[in-house]
């Protein structure tokens, strides 16, 4: 059943400097490989001549207006509608990607945002590339959280990053810190845990880091293989890794007053004296596609992006107001069984279930809770 505020993660745009082989959403990364133009998903391929006098920021603007003319991505005219049609809900809104800082035309679709629902109910998800290039001082009064990912100390980690990944976000995170606290936006970094950053000492370094680094926040997280991850091989991690490694984070904020450390909803049932059901799954959040899609959860993307499966999708924000979309039948009725399977991560019961279609959501098949059931 749907509670309160809700909070929408909504992928503005899947342009991105980067090609991570472990990319939730499958992002469109953009580069200049021998003089062309190169724009590179599991889903779409184009290359084209690049022209001499092309800068840095008209190779994203270049890349836009193809995934426009594709559509694969929307039009700032196509987010200011789905913008109205948000209008009067109860929500806060992450904006994500790819990195939406590297379409300009996203700073407008932000401020507008901020406007309409309130500074303090939007965040920003962004790479080190995307503060370099898009302005990011000039959105600072309109968010209330900024977030990057860092989960990796050493920058040739190809587990599921590309090398200079973690090394520009860091670098581009600390050219803003200054104006971030100017401004009391909160900063966090994202910390997928996985097989290489799990070990005490890389987890020290980690946090050490960050600290150093001034960021208030992490948010520890699991890997989920989705999107561009789907046919990931690495080995999935046990209950008793992420409690270590969550105690470790933990135990190094009290000892050192760093970071606050958070935990995100699919790893908090780890604790069900504290959080017996902490998914939040169509309970207090729900996801936008770049294409404008609502669908059920921010992680339920297949290997080309595409939402994991069609009941999944609630229509398009484009055409339909918000709030009809949040009061259909088939949307309440998913919503009423989140019950059945209380404290699995819904996604990764359905990915270790996937012949039972819908069901497969809410069956207790998540491994990591398979023994508590
Ligand atoms: S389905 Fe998983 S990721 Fe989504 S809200 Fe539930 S626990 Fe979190």
């Amino acid at each position: 059943m749907i509670e309160g505020k809700l909070g929408i993660i909504w992928t503005l745009d899947r342009i991105c400097k980067w090609q991570c082989n472990y990319c939730c959403v499958d992002a469109f990364g953009v580069k200049i490989q021998d003089r062309n133009l190169q724009i590179t998903s599991n889903r779409f391929n184009h290359t084209e001549k690049q022209p001499k006098s092309r800068q840095s920021q008209d190779i994203f603007r270049r890349a836009k207006q193809i995934l426009q003319d594709q559509g694969l991505a929307l039009t700032l005219t196509e987010k200011m509608k789905i913008l109205d049609n948000l209008q009067g809900a109860n929500i806060e809104i992450g904006f994500s990607g790819g990195d939406p800082l590297l379409v300009q035309d996203n700073f407008q679709v932000i401020r507008r945002a901020s406007d309409l629902f309130g500074r303090s109910n939007i965040g920003l998800t962004v790479t080190g590339i995307g503060i370099k290039l898009g302005k990011v001082e000039n959105y600072l009064e309109h968010i209330a959280q900024l977030e990057f990912t860092y989960d990796s100390p050493v920058d040739d980690d190809e587990n599921h990053q590309q090398p200079g990944y973690n090394r520009t976000n860091l670098e581009g995170f600390g050219s803003i810190v200054d104006a971030c606290k100017k401004e009391q936006v909160v900063t966090q970094a994202l910390i997928p845990i996985s097989n290489t950053n799990k070990d005490p000492n890389t987890v020290d370094l980690l946090y050490s880091t960050l600290r150093q680094s001034r960021v208030d926040k992490v948010y520890l997280m699991r890997t989920f293989p989705v999107g561009r991850g789907s046919h990931s091989q690495t080995d999935i991690l046990q209950a008793d890794d992420y409690r270590r490694v969550i105690q470790q984070y933990k135990q190094l904020q009290i000892q050192t007053s760093g970071p606050e450390v958070n935990v995100m909803c699919a790893l908090r049932a780890l604790y069900p004296d504290t959080d017996p059901d902490p998914c939040t799954f169509l309970r207090s959040t729900i996801d936008l596609t770049s294409t404008g899609d609502l669908i059920a959860d921010a992680f339920a993307y297949g290997p080309t992006g595409e939402p994991l499966l069609p009941e999944l999708v609630f229509g398009n924000l484009r055409k339909d107001k918000f709030a009809d979309l949040i009061s259909q039948d088939r949307l309440h009725r998913l919503a009423d069984r989140i019950g059945e399977n209380p404290g699995h991560c819904k996604v990764f019961a359905y990915l270790s279930n996937r012949s039972a279609g819908i069901d497969g959501f809410f069956t207790r098949t998540d491994p990591l809770y398979m023994d508590q059931s």
